[in-house]
């Protein structure tokens, strides 16, 4: 079994971010991330923390938007229209969840797509859809880079993809599709689970439960990637019960410290590709 590194591969990608980061400066020009976090939610504030720590870490310029959870739609609606129109910002991430007065799908849309770089804007689902994508959403662009850097090609291979959410378990099967795998997607709806799993060369798992994934659920030598965060008593743990499946995988990721660091990483990566398509 060996583990797929997701914090290693970060540490690079990041490296390399803030080299093309210097050199842009050169040029006088400074990539701009606007973060917008409405309410006090605890998990969302700790993510947007580390998200503008690891801006600053490769010289990106973040703006931090912090809301009341009473804010009205209309309010901020404006607020992304003013980033919109703001020359100094590549990127606009809204931090979900949002309060529930709050219509998500609205908010989303009214971001401009062009700076949409977490890849959640239906024109940017839809092109990753058609197979052009534009920006692509981080957790599942970040788990096919570490696949990549490992030489797991996906090609012809069976894939379960557990979880259908938009972040992650959708964009992860377009993916996957247009890479040439064969990708079965479950969800809570879904039969008999673990005849699906069993029979699959590679597993991802975005569902946010622990031990959903088991040792008896996956083929010897199988690939599995943990996309869960759960925090269990005072630990953050995957959907996959580490210890026992990692007998039986080839490849296995840790949480932490395999799908997370890459996430942010990709976040870095989609924001100075903003900057790229917009010079
Ligand atoms: P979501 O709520 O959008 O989707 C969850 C999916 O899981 C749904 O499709 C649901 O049908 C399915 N599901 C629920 N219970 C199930 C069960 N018992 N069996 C099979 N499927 C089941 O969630 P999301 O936003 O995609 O997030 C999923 C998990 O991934 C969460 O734990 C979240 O914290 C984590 N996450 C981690 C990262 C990261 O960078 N590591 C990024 C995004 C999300």
């Amino acid at each position: 079994m060996a583990i797929l590194d997701g914090k290693a591969l970060a540490k690079k990608i990041r490296a390399s971010i803030k080299k093309e980061v210097d050199s842009l400066k050169k040029e006088s020009i400074i990539p701009g991330l606007a973060f917008i976090l409405v309410g006090d939610n605890p998990a969302s504030q700790v993510y947007v923390n580390m998200k503008t720590k690891a801006c600053e870490e490769v010289g990106i310029y973040s703006i931090n938007h912090r809301m009341p959870s009473e804010i009205s739609e209309r309010e901020l609606i404006e607020v992304i229209k003013m980033l919109n129109d703001n020359p100094m910002v590549d990127g606009i991430l809204v931090q979900l969840p949002l309060p529930k007065h709050l219509n998500e799908e609205k908010i989303i849309e009214t971001i401009d797509y062009r700076k949409d770089v977490d890849g959640f804007h239906p024109y940017n689902m839809g092109r990753l859809a058609r197979g052009n994508p534009l920006f692509i959403s981080c957790t599942p662009y970040g788990i096919m880079k570490l696949l990549n850097e490992y030489s797991i090609d996906v090609k012809g291979r069976d894939v379960v993809v557990v979880g259908a959410g938009n972040i992650t378990g959708k964009p992860m099967a377009l993916m996957l599709t247009n890479s040439g795998a064969t990708v079965q997607i479950c969800h809570i709806y879904t039969q008999n689970l673990k005849e699906k799993t069993k029979r699959a060369d590679i597993v991802i798992s975005a569902v946010g439960k622990p031990n959903l994934i088991t040792e008896d659920m996956v083929k010897e030598g199988a690939v599995v990637v943990d996309v869960g965060i759960s925090r269990v008593k005072d630990r953050v743990v995957g959907d996959v019960d580490f210890e026992g499946v990692s007998k039986k995988a080839s490849y296995i990721t840790p949480v932490p410290g395999g799908v997370g660091p890459m996430t942010i990483a990709m976040l870095l990566y989609n924001t100075l590709q903003s900057v790229k398509f917009r010079k």
